[in-house]
């Protein structure tokens, strides 16, 4: 799983946010402030309404409107990226400083390894080439059976 992001970059990523923001012409409202310290603290790939839940218990009162609006926003500034795991709604997992990888998604259990996208990014490389095609990103992600499941009896 992503991170933890170390605590000492913060104030960093917080100075990122910000001048992404003006560069924008957007508020740097508290509420934006709030839902990116609550993202910055999670471990694990998440979803809009655990930002949510996770503002409520932290008591900040930060509208559903708003996450869902920041969270893109926080994607386009580098911060986070946006992460699709089946038929699921969107996830996000920090992305900032972080070594760029790739997922293998089990569709029985749900559970998720992580691998390391060097070879991915090579891959990505030499075919954009190719076109003369400025790739900065891809979408690439192993599914089928982990190992437990796909030596586990079928279920009745
Ligand atoms: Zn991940
Ligand atoms: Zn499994």
């Amino acid at each position: 799983m992503p991170g933890p992001i170390q605590p000492e970059l913060f104030p960093q990523i917080r100075e990122a946010f910000r001048l992404y923001l003006r560069r924008r012409g957007i508020k740097d409202t508290q509420a934006r402030r709030s839902i990116l310290d609550i993202v910055l603290d999670f471990r694990e790939h998440f979803e809009a309404e655990q930002v949510l839940y996770a503002l409520k218990e932290a008591g900040r009162r930060v509208g559903k409107a708003t996450v869902y609006r920041t969270l893109p926003l926080l994607v386009d500034a580098g911060i986070l990226k946006e992460v699709r795991f089946g038929k699921k709604q969107a996830h996000y997992e920090q992305v900032y400083g972080q070594a760029p990888h790739d997922h293998m998604v089990c569709r029985r259990c749900g559970i998720i390894y992580e691998f390391d996208a060097e070879e991915v990014i090579a891959l990505r490389h030499r075919i954009a080439s190719q076109k003369r095609f400025h790739a900065d990103g891809h979408r690439f992600q192993l599914v089928g059976l982990c190992e437990h499941c796909a030596t586990a009896p079928p279920q009745v």
